[in-house]
């Protein structure tokens, strides 16, 4: 198979504003840990990065909506983000921050340097600026229409509906996130990186150098970009959260965020090479390493055209070879949205799902958005565990390990002579490996989780049609024989599936006893060896790899996100606004009373309305409501109400109507009385 080689795998490094969802997992993490323990399996150096992002100005925004620092901010989520990452298996060799030290030192140096060789425009320019707010604002304090696709709510460094990267000038109509301000223009000094002048480069390495190995989503994003000309891009910003800028004149000013964040990949691997007492520059500076960024398509630009301008600029960095961007997963039909509580959160996943991260990362790798944008849906969750895992992966396991223990003491016995159906199962075990390591190294997660699962449908296939079960009754001999390839095969899951399942790879070897000894087979092993399990060789006892999944697990996850469905929806619901003030003259010229409904009944052609009989007190009167939509009849006789007794009577359809009953609506949008709701308040009490 290939020469080993070394590798830098970075991971889009996660904002420290909440927790990660099933968004970022399916986009970036998982994918990226799939092609880390690939990598690794098969023999070469890796270093895989990741690390929290914790400058910007959400975090500021947030941290000002709380009553706390910046700082508070960042320790939360990522000390809660580190964690589930953890728990869920990814597999990081470092996971760090950029409010690090090391990050700090690290990105000031890389804008010196850059500052040293004259790669800046130093210029002062007119921004965007909140009187009120006594504040520049830039990136997300300020939102507007997008110039290019006139969506209105568009950020002042980007529009995420078109995924256009912007300055805050470019906006029309700008408005300032702090206070709803029409901002003035103010003068200040930045830096800018003159994109431009790193046209012919990017156009030469991407446009024409990775035509055929970046993925079209990505390249055809990159190309739009060039095409429609770089700018001059701003890479400080007047803010007092993150790295002060390293420079004269730089007093009060930090690095752009995103200028900084992608450098902590850099810091990241520094941190890990201290600590485990290796050298950090070949991993970035030598020309056989092979960079490769796992992001989400909100990020293609400063992937691919921001920080390798950087890097080039720089002058003692690779760049990357491949950026596989993938495009957004959506939930139950919905767009992911954090503020909405739209996700399943994994912090949360975890603990509702214990010992469970192996079915979310194979629904999410089946479901990935490697092409298209894709839908998460709790039902297919439910179909993919239960008709996969359980039904083909984790029957054919219990099958082979219960029968081996049944029929030999769990010892794997010699086969006889192979009949022309075992020769040809044991040549297609053989060819796995290379197969699934061709779409992986192709960044086609999805197509090598399914050439997995054929593994295990081939296995499933050879012990359902061999019938060792039945067989044993008339020919012990072709019973050893089967159980024997049965055994090869789950042998060859064991360790085909760390990948993708790496909970299931470690629990299966631990059952086939194969975790420390010298029968655990490599990747590149089981096609090259001829026995992966040896005859003799001692397994352990069946335990189940997955269980079902039943529907009422599923109905929950299902009414949660119907919470808060129902939740936004009133959250939403827009408010009027305020009438005019009145005088407290003006209000007692009201006459409220309670009253009684003592009849009603349907207006005859009118869908909405009820003629109701009214005790009010002072008398029965006749009253026409228009609440038939929400009540029947029979409801609303017996109840209290409030009516307004002095309104001015009208005719409705030909009733008089002497009054008014006071009415307000539910989140749901049904009418409901403004009620007293009291038997033993008499009628004809004054509201006051
Ligand atoms: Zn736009």
């Amino acid at each position: 198979m290939n020469k080993p080689k070394r590798y830098t795998i970075t991971s889009a490094l996660p904002y420290t504003n909440g927790p990660i969802h099933i968004g970022h997992l399916a986009g970036v993490y998982v994918p990226a840990d799939i092609y880390a323990r690939y990598l690794r399996l098969t023999g070469n150096d890796v270093v895989f990065i990741g690390g929290s992002d914790e400058h910007g100005v959400p975090i500021t925004i947030k941290a000002k909506n709380e009553g706390v620092t910046p700082q508070d901010v960042v320790d939360k989520y990522h000390t809660i983000i580190k964690q589930s990452f953890e728990e869920f298996g990814i597999s990081f060799d470092n996971y760090s921050r950029t409010s690090a030290k090391i990050h700090h030192e690290t990105a000031s140096e890389f804008f010196k340097t850059l500052y040293d060789k004259g790669d800046f425009i130093e210029e002062t320019t007119e921004q965007l600026y909140d009187e009120k707010a006594n504040q520049f604002l830039a990136d997300r304090f300020v939102t507007g229409t997008c110039p290019k696709c006139g969506n209105e709510e568009a950020y002042g460094d980007q529009c995420e509906k078109c995924g256009t990267s912007l300055n805050a000038t470019d906006l029309i109509n700008p408005k300032s996130a702090l206070t709803g301000n029409v901002p003035t223009l103010k003068e200040t000094k930045h830096w800018f990186l003159p994109l431009d002048k790193h046209e012919a480069f990017l156009r030469e390495w991407i446009l024409e150098g990775h035509k055929k190995d970046w993925k079209p989503n990505v390249y055809g994003q990159v190309k739009s970009w060039i095409d429609d000309g770089l700018r001059p891009r701003a890479v400080t910003r007047d803010l007092d959260w993150g790295i002060p800028v390293p420079v004269p004149g730089g007093e009060g000013k930090v690095l752009y965020v995103w200028f900084d964040a992608p450098i902590g990949y850099i810091s990241s691997t520094k941190e890990w090479a201290q600590r485990e007492g290796k050298d950090w520059e070949p991993y970035w500076k030598s020309n056989d390493t092979k960079l490769v960024h796992f992001i989400g398509k909100d990020n293609i630009v400063f992937h691919c055209i921001i920080f390798p301008a950087m890097l080039k600029a720089e002058g003692s960095y690779i760049l990357p070879e491949n950026v596989p961007a993938n495009e957004f997963l959506n939930l139950e039909g919905n767009k992911l949205s954090t503020s909405k509580n739209w996700a399943v959160w994994l912090p949360e996943y975890l603990k509702e799902f214990p010992n469970q991260q192996d079915v979310l990362r194979y629904a999410l790798t089946a479901n990935a958005p490697e092409t298209k944008d894709n839908d998460f849906t709790w039902k297919d969750f439910q179909a993919r565990n239960n008709n996969e895992l359980v039904a083909i992966f984790g029957n054919f396991i219990n099958r082979v390990v219960v029968l081996t223990n049944k029929y030999y003491n769990g010892i794997v016995p010699a086969p006889g002579a192979f009949s022309q159906v075992d020769e040809e199962t044991l040549a297609a075990l053989k060819a796995y490996p290379e197969v699934i390591s061709s779409s992986i190294e192709r960044y086609r997660f999805r197509e090598a989780q399914t050439e997995l699962m054929n593994l295990a449908r081939l296995g499933n296939k050879y012990l359902a049609d061999e019938e060792p079960w039945k067989v044993i009754k008339v020919d012990e001999a072709r019973t050893q024989t089967i159980m024997y390839v049965a055994l090869q095969i789950a042998s060859a899951l064991a360790t085909l599936s760390e990948p993708f399942l790496p909970f299931t790879s470690t629990k299966l070897k631990s059952i086939l006893n194969v975790t420390s000894s010298a029968v655990e087979t490599s990747w590149n092993e089981v096609s090259t060896k001829d026995v992966l399990l040896p005859v003799g060789h001692q397994i352990g006892e069946a335990e189940l790899l997955f269980s079902k999944i039943e529907d009422e697990t599923i109905q929950f996850q299902l009414d949660k996100l119907e919470a808060s469905k129902k939740a936004n929806e009133a959250a939403n619901k827009a408010v009027e606004p305020q009438k005019p003030t009145i005088t407290f003259d003006d209000f007692t010229k009201l006459d409220m009373r309670v009253g009684t409904i003592l009849e009603a009944e349907k207006m005859p052609k009118a869908k909405k309305l009820l003629v109701l009989k009214v005790d009010t007190g002072l008398d029965v009167r006749t009253i026409v409501s228009g609440i038939a939509e929400s009540f029947t009849p029979e409801e609303v006789v017996g109840k209290k109400v409030t009516v307004l007794v002095n309104l001015a009577p009208r005719a409705l359809r030909g009733v008089e109507s002497q009054g008014m009953i006071l009415m307000t609506e539910s989140t749901e949008g049904k009418l409901v009385f403004v009620n007293p709701d009291d038997a033993n308040v008499p009628n004809g009490l004054h509201i006051s």
